[in-house]
């Protein structure tokens, strides 16, 4: 008797080539994988929600990934959502066929998951990870998964991303600070303020975004300002 095992299957919103928007390879030429669903729920949220997505197969994504890249110009494979580790049992299938055809891969994640991160950080490359600070996302705070999160894929390449609005708080910088520094003062951090968008007009004031790079600064080796490129060339 034939066994045949059932490949996983997930819901992808989308798949699609563009320039990375966000953190320090901004700029490049990525295929992006679009998971749907997050366990976050950010004031600041610009993700798209649309209906559910019908589940879609690995084969599915792969070919969708190889006709996005047609031209073959993207060296680099962004899976991104919502929250993609919501959906690890696909990425141990999806990721290592990717990698096999020269992708490296780039994980963008809300970093509040860290147990789903042990279970795939072995086929991950980069890891984007944010930092949800709770006057920002106007959310609880994360901080001891934020921890947990960051001591798990040190061993890896990882940037990490703090979106600022109008309504961050000194104290909720201060703390990042010091739990990246607890881990590797040499971790990139990148300030991102903040874009417009619909009903969110929570823009930061430029003084303060400058002011909190420079105490960033006295306490870690790399901190950037970095805003969406994607948002302010109104690129997908
Ligand atoms: S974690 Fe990301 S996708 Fe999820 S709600 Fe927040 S901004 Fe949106």
């Amino acid at each position: 008797m034939k066994i045949i095992f059932k490949q996983p299957s997930a819901k992808v919103t989308e798949v699609f080539l563009s320039i990375q928007g966000e953190g320090v390879y901004a700029g490049e030429d990525h295929v992006f994988v679009r998971f749907h669903g997050c366990n976050l729920r950010c004031a600041f949220c610009d993700t798209p929600q649309p209906e559910a997505p019908e589940e879609s197969s690995i084969r599915a994504v792969v070919d969708k990934i190889f006709d996005a890249d047609k031209g073959k110009k993207a060296k680099s494979v962004t899976i991104t959502g919502g929250e993609p580790l919501l959906h690890t049992q696909f990425l141990k299938v999806l990721l290592p066929a990717l990698r096999e055809r020269g992708y490296k891969i780039h994980l963008d994640t809300n970093g509040t998951l860290p147990d789903k991160a042990k279970e795939v950080i072995g086929l991950v490359d980069i890891i984007a990870m944010d930092i949800k600070l709770p006057s920002s996302t106007r959310n609880r705070h994360f901080w001891e998964e934020h921890l947990e999160f960051l001591r798990a894929v040190r061993a890896k390449e990882v940037f990490i991303k703090m979106v600022i609005t109008d309504e961050t708080h000194d104290a909720d910088i201060e703390k990042a600070i010091e739990l990246i520094e607890s881990v590797d003062k040499n971790i990139p951090l990148i300030l991102q303020p903040a874009s417009a968008f619909g009903d969110f007009k929570g823009v930061p004031d430029n003084a303060k975004l400058l002011d909190w790079q420079k105490r960033a600064r006295e306490k870690l080796k790399d901190v950037r300002i970095i805003p969406q490129l994607h948002k302010i060339k109104g690129i997908r």
